[in-house]
């Protein structure tokens, strides 16, 4: 009996093909070729391998795949990007994703080749994608500089596109400083100064991190400078502030280290002091956003937490009024108070 198209489970058919579709994008972004239709305009393949150094078959094949997949026009015989490539794939947009796709077609890739070991020994698999085991996530991206760099870009380029919905999820206008603790690059540091121009920022970060941001930083901006100190958040004493910041740190770590940061965070905080906390929050059942339960295969120590599972650890560092903002955006944001002052407020 054939099925009718209708009755196709189209979904289905969907997941499995999409392997394909992500390394389309990702080939496509490594060998640059959004980048070179934005310099040169539209081009035919054929000159397009010739630039890229490619053949001339293969590049065909890839750019009707990302036609097909709409990330490129195709007019008769000639590619151009359409105007999310333009935004979003090129590699020197304000909102490019060029870091984060390299980072997912050489990291998170191999790592997804081994997913059915991951999941029957319930680990990492460093080991078998890079051939080496590190005790620390962070040890493994900063080992060499090429892979520092390309992670570095890649927090970076996720981090712009949510930089503005998470500094305006809540009013920040009351805290005179911030700290962003493993701020990376600084991208929210650098959004934070110009929707809040009263507040003095600091990103915190590892020594081999801050030495290398200088390539990140915005030009020709005309707002209050981010102050970068340099620091393991774990062992170093943090900066005073008002405001911590923690985005996209608590979810890479195992409960023991997350006690180390938050006891510490708490301790430093006085009246007034509020920590900022900018992740996915999961919704109760834990399996949306989908983007987020998909994160967690990767299998760090840390995991992704839903809106009561945040509330309940801040609480247990002595945070009250918890809010969460869902921002629709790829972070959410949850802000909270030290205990003692929401007592002198009320
Ligand atoms: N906050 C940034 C964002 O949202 O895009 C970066 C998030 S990234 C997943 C985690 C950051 O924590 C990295 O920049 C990393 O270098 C930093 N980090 C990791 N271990 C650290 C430590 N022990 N002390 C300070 N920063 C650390």
């Amino acid at each position: 009996v054939s099925q009718s198209a209708s009755k196709l489970p189209s979904k289905i058919l969907e997941l499995m093909d999409g392997f394909r579709a992500s390394k389309a994008l990702f080939v496509a972004s490594k060998l640059k070729i959004f980048d070179h239709l934005k310099d040169k305009g539209p081009m035919k393949a054929v000159d397009i391998a010739n630039d890229v150094g490619t053949s001339v078959c293969g590049t065909e094949r890839l750019l009707d795949a990302c036609a097909s997949l709409g990330l490129l026009e195709k007019t008769s015989q000639v590619y151009s990007n359409t105007d999310s490539a333009n935004t979003y794939l090129t590699s020197d947009g304000k909102y490019s994703l060029h870091g984060y796709i390299i980072h997912s077609n050489d990291h998170l890739w191999p790592l997804f080749t081994n997913l059915e070991s991951a999941v029957k020994e319930g680990s990492r698999q460093n080991h078998r994608a890079f051939g080496k085991k590190a005790d620390d996530l962070f040890k493994d991206y900063y080992h060499s500089q090429e892979v520092k760099q390309r992670f570095m870009a890649a927090m970076h380029s996720i981090a712009h596109l949510t930089a503005r919905d998470v500094a305006t999820a809540f009013d920040l206008s009351k805290f005179k400083s911030a700290c962003d603790l493993g701020g990376c690059t600084g991208a929210l540091a650098h959004e934070l100064v110009q929707v809040y121009p009263n507040l003095k920022v600091t990103v915190f970060d590892l020594p081999e991190v801050i030495a290398n941001i200088s390539h990140f930083q915005p030009s020709g901006q005309h707002t209050a400078p981010v102050t970068f100190v340099s620091g393991d958040f774990f062992k170093d004493n943090l900066p005073e502030a008002d405001l911590y910041i923690l985005s996209r740190v608590l979810h890479d770590w195992p409960d023991e280290k997350i006690h180390v940061l938050l006891s510490k965070i708490s301790a430093l905080c006085r009246p007034g002091s509020a920590l900022l906390v900018a992740e996915i929050v999961l919704d109760e059942q834990k399996i949306h956003p989908s983007v987020a339960v998909l994160q967690s295969l990767s299998m760090t120590e840390g995991k992704q937490r839903s809106g009561s599972e945040y509330k309940q650890l801040l609480e247990k560092y002595g945070f009250t009024d918890v809010q969460i903002k869902i921002t629709g955006n790829l972070l959410d944001a949850v802000l909270c108070f030290k205990k003692s002052c929401a007592i002198l407020v009320a």
